[in-house]
Parts: C-alpha cells; structure tokens; sequence
C-alpha cells in the first residue's frame, strides 16, 4: 500500500535544470525524529512516513511509485569566488505539496548520496550538522523568522569520513523553493537566456505571481526578491543569527533562510562576531550580513540583466536602481522591529541614535544580545522599581528610555510587558548547549538533550519554569568559539 504521493513539478522545467537521481540504499536507517505537525500541515501521511517505506524514502534508500528524485543545478559565489557549476552535490528534490494554507512546498533530502554534482564529495551528512539544521530551523520558525522548515532527521547505520568517521544521517526539510540566486547565475554563466527567463517565470508563478501582471515582470520580480532578502535579514540582526556562509548558492529567492552550516546565534553583543571555522576574514560576521545580502543580490541583479532590457546599457541603470532599494527597506523592518523590542509604538527622530547607544553599552559591558532585551521587557525594568540586576549597567540608558516610553500613549505596564515579550525571545538555540546535544547524540546514542533542546527553543517566548538553564549563555569554560559543518 502507498499513500504517499508528490508533485514533481520542477522537473517539467526543461532537463539541464536539474539531474535525475540513482539512489544509494543506506545500510541500517532508523528514524531520530518526525515532525508530526509539520507533515500534518503538509497533507502527509505521518504514520505511512514513520514505516518502513516512509523510513526508506527519508533516507535515500528507495522511493514510492510516483516520487522521482532529482538533484538541481546551481552555480554560485562561495566566499566571492564565481564557481559557474555546483548543484545539489548531496541533496535531493523529492517533490512538492500544497500545504494547508495554499503555500506550495518542496520536501529535499540532504545527505542522501551521490549526484551527478557532487564533485569529490561524498554525498553524505554527518549526524551533527543534522541535528543542528533540526533544532535551529525550528527555533528560527518558531521565531517567526521565514525558513526552511525540518521534517525529519534519520540515521543512516553508516559512518561518514570527516577528519573523523562520524554517524551519518539524512535530514528531509521543506522549503518553499530551492531556487537561489545562483540557479539564475547558472544559467546567466551559460548565457542560456531561454534557461535563464523559463527560471524566472517558474520563481515568479511560484512565489510572486502578481508580478506576472506587472508591466516589467522581470524587474518586479528582483524587487520583490531584494525586498524579501532585505526582510529577512532584519530579522537575523534582530534575533542576533548569524547564517555562517551567505554564499549565493545559500541565498533563497523565496526570503526563506536556507542551508543551515556553521550557523549561531551571538551571545555577547559584538557585530565583528564570527563562528564558522571556514570563515576566517570573517566575511559573515554578524555586522556584515546586511552588506553581504546586497553583495549576493547584486550578483542576482547581474544575471538578471538580460532580462531588464533590450540591451545591457539599459538595463544596468534600471538594476541599480533596484538596488538602491535595499538600504531603505533593510533599515524600515530593522528600525520597525528594534522599536517593538523596546515596546515603542511610535517614530521619533532619534531612534537610532537610542537603539545605537543601547548597542554600544551591550558591547562595553559584554552582555549577552538575547538576555538583555529579555530583561527589558518586564515590569521592573518598564517602572525602574526593581530593574532586573542584569540590567545594572544600563542605568543612564534605561532613564532615557523610560522617558521616550513617558511621552508614548498610555497603556498599562503589563500591556507593554506582554508585547516585548512577543518578540524579544527568552531562548534560543545557544552554542555550548546545541555542541552538548550533538556530543550525546554522536558519542553516546543519546537523543534525549535533542528532544528537550527542540522543545524549548520552539517555544522561544514563553517563560519555562524550570528550564532557566536554557536561558543562561555559555560561562567562559563553556564557550564555542567555532562551529563546523
Ligand atoms: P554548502 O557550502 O553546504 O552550501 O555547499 C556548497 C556546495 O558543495 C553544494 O554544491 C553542495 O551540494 C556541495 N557539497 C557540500 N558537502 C558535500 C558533500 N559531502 N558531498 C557532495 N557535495 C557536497
Ligand atoms: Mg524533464
Ligand atoms: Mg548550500
């Protein structure tokens, strides 16, 4: 019996848009974790998932009748380097559904073997990694912040070489595309124009087919992209995430955060703050994110040209102007957000130069991002009749603040208490804890600190009694000064 049916709705685009896959049987897969809500939303059969032939599907190993997996073609700037080929070199597209609430929904599996991109890598995924992309992604959903969502994680009964042999595993997860500007610069690279505007159309029908009626459509759809980039990358500052590797190939046009590698959140506030052990110029530091999108979405502007205008004189006035756009939207969301974080409800000249100098004294006296701007948002801290001790340095700071919020519209205290804490959250997935989780995982088969890490950080902005120790960041011994993918 089969119930378990997908679209295959990218592989009608024509065939060098992707590579169709030989699948490698894994030797021993067993299931770690099943999102149950998520597969529910997704019109999925949870218990047909969680047997034998739903195991078999999630790692890799053999598909149900109807579902041909494909790996896609992409190119890419890594680190500012143009590579004009990479591709899906160990994911695979399984297929789409329409979720619950109309949204299109694309189900990969990353880990799951070799493909016709995968150069001299193995095709594989370490156990770590993959339980990292679990909880993280989640938590950034349950943030509120546009991301691939996690669908299951599965261990593979094979070990994967890295510097040493590690479990392997496979994470399925759900993305509304995986198109990313470097699906459009594969293309432009080729100067494949026909390849370049069948891409284009298929992103604007699948996440922006308004633009399909606007006058330039191709232009509409690369404001609307640096539009939802600039969105989404407010969102990261305004939550202290740091992606890690904001390669083109890992930027999506959807808005969605994708390809979770070496990724973290800051603790301490410092915008030079940098995790991934590849990223040693620190190129991705969290201060650097909102110049590195425009750099990404630059490069997606470029290999759009072809389409803006008949000739290229044209069309590069109208991409810059394009992208001037980013600047201004990026500071709206970021300033919009930063406002609700301090329980502000209305705009005053010297907004910034507050939220600047909240900044600067976070960094002065090392206080951790997330923590802070939790203590913010209590009674004691709003009155200032019994200010949260974390907050001791902030004195001359919370005065100024207490006065911005003196002239704003009454409301009561818990009132205001209530939304900062909507949106300034009390747990996040921290470093030294997801390294804990990974070390049970690996060295020991333990996937309790996994489950309990996962259902804490989805549940980012309630008060957990009993679960402060979630709430701490790292003490000096505990610190991670590197993640690894
Ligand atoms: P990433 O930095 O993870 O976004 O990956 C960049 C490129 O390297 C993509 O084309 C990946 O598919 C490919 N890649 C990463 N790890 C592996 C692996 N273990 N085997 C094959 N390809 C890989
Ligand atoms: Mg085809
Ligand atoms: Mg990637």
């Amino acid at each position: 019996m089969t119930s378990f049916s997908l679209r295959q709705t990218y592989s009608q685009l024509p065939d060098h848009f992707y590579a169709s896959a030989v699948l490698t049987p894994v030797a021993a897969p067993r299931l770690i974790k099943l999102n149950g809500p998520l597969a529910q939303s997704l019109g999925l059969d949870v218990d047909w998932l969680s047997g034998p032939d739903g195991l078999a599907m999630l790692s890799g190993s053999c598909m149900p009748q109807g579902v041909q997996p494909v790996a896609l073609a992409y190119a890419g700037h890594q680190f500012g380097h143009f590579v004009p080929q990479l591709g899906d070199g160990r994911a695979l597209l399984l297929g789409d559904v329409t979720d619950a609430s109309g949204q299109v929904r694309e189900i990969q599996l990353k880990g799951s073997g070799r493909t016709a991109y995968s150069r001299r890598g193995d095709g594989r995924a370490a156990l770590g990694p993959v339980l990292r992309e679990y909880v993280v992604s989640e938590a950034m959903a349950a943030l509120g912040v546009p991301t691939t969502r996690a669908l299951a994680a599965v261990i593979t009964g094979e070990q994967v070489m890295r510097e040493t042999p590690l479990p392997g595993a496979v994470i399925a997860r759900v993305a509304s595309s995986h198109i990313r500007v470097g699906t459009f610069q594969f293309f432009a690279a080729r100067q494949d124009l026909t390849g370049l505007r069948a891409l284009a159309d298929f992103a604007i029908a699948r996440h922006y087919p308004d633009v399909a009626q606007a006058p330039a459509p191709y232009l509409a759809l690369l404001e609307r992209v640096i539009a939802a980039q600039a969105d989404l990358v407010a969102q990261w500052m305004l939550k202290g995430f740091i992606h890690g590797v904001m390669n083109t190939d890992n930027m999506a046009i959807s808005g969605e955060t994708i390809d979770y590698g070496p990724c973290a959140f800051m603790e301490q506030y410092d915008p030079t703050t940098v995790f991934s052990f590849i990223d040693e110029r620190g190129r991705y530091a969290y201060g650097n994110q909102p110049s590195m999108a425009l750099w990404d979405l630059t490069r997606l502007a470029e290999a759009l040209l072809p389409l803006l205008a008949e000739d290229e004189e044209q069309a590069v006035p109208v991409a810059q102007d394009a992208l001037g756009a980013f600047e201004g939207r990026f500071q709206a969301t970021y300033l919009a957000g930063f406002r609700a974080k301090l329980g502000l409800k209305t705009e005053q000249a010297d907004d910034t130069d507050l939220f600047r100098s909240l900044l600067e004294t976070m960094q002065e006296t090392q206080a951790d991002f997330t923590q802070t701007f939790r203590a913010l948002s209590s009674e004691g801290a709003i009155s200032g009749e019994n200010v949260p001790e974390l907050l001791a340095a902030f004195g001359p700071w919370l005065a100024r603040w207490r006065q911005r919020l003196a002239g704003e519209e009454e409301g009561t205290v818990s009132a205001r208490v209530a939304a900062m804490q909507k949106v300034n959250p009390a747990f996040i997935p921290r470093n030294h804890l997801v390294e804990a989780m990974i070390r049970a995982a690996v060295d020991e088969g333990d996937f309790s600190k996994f489950e309990a890490l996962l259902a804490v950080c989805t549940r980012p902005y309630d008060d957990q009694p009993g679960k402060e120790a979630y709430a701490r960041p790292a003490q000096p011994s505990e610190r991670v000064r590197h993640t690894f993918c």
